[in-house]
């Protein structure tokens, strides 16, 4: 028997995760347009994954990230073209690569630390959340929903099938499964936090009230007019 071990992206040479990964030409775009081609250098003198492995976790985090990312979404382009779908531009990807990237460290960070442990759980967190709100909307009889996240990842992870091995891929299918049982359509959209500046400055002011206190208000408080006023002021400008 014999294996078409042609690099389909580029249809040259043999292909090995040193070509796919470091090589092929297509590739050697992303890691340029990211400066990131001294790495890429040291990378395709490696004589092992583990060799690889080892020269990435010596990196600094930053840059250590948008490396790991880029293999990660080199690899999926890698079997979409596989699969029939046709090759993005270089650009593009950086793009979601650049993005990504900086939206994991900030996850990392902000649930205490930039390693990838905490990080699926701080994924896992949005993913419940976004849970809890699916089933209030449900409870309510809402028939058709859209969902707005400022998670590219999220939004990223409900639209394909990328992150059902990741620790979240069991919650992401719960609440895949719970969309689609419960609604009538429900579209998943990535909106940059600016745009709900309004929400988020509620849900920090409900954060700081203890339990038992009643939030709800007579009326429209002065607290939610001048946050709406200063949002509306801003999108203005
Ligand atoms: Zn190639």
């Amino acid at each position: 028997m014999e294996f078409d071990t042609k690099c389909v992206l580029c249809s040259r040479l043999t292909e090995d995760g040193g070509h796919l990964f470091f090589k092929c030409k297509h590739v050697r775009k992303i890691w340029e347009s990211m400066q990131l081609e001294d790495q890429r250098r040291v990378l395709e003198g490696c004589c092992s994954s583990e060799e690889v492995t080892q020269q990435i976790m010596q990196m600094k985090e930053e840059i250590q990230m948008k490396a790991i990312v880029l293999l990660w979404h080199w690899w999926n382009e890698r079997n979409r073209v596989r699969e029939g779908d046709k090759r993005r531009e270089a650009h593009d990807l950086v793009y979601v690569i650049e993005k990504n990237a900086v939206e994991f460290l900030r996850l990392g960070s902000s649930s205490g630390a930039g390693n990838l442990t905490r990080l699926t759980n701080a994924l896992q967190a949005e993913v419940r959340a976004c849970l809890n709100g699916a089933k209030a909307a449900a409870k309510q009889g809402v028939g058709r929903v859209i969902m707005e996240k400022d998670s590219m990842v999220l939004a990223q992870a409900m639209k394909d099938n990328s992150y059902r091995l990741a620790t979240a891929g069991g919650d992401i299918l719960e609440l895949k499964n719970f969309l689609n049982e419960n609604f009538i359509s429900c579209n998943v959209a990535f909106v940059p936090r600016s745009c709900n500046k309004v929400a988020h400055a509620l849900a920090a002011l409900g954060r700081m009230c203890p339990p038992e206190i009643d939030l709800a208000w007579n009326g429209s408080s002065s607290v939610v007019e001048e946050l709406v006023a200063s949002d509306n002021a801003e999108s203005i400008s």
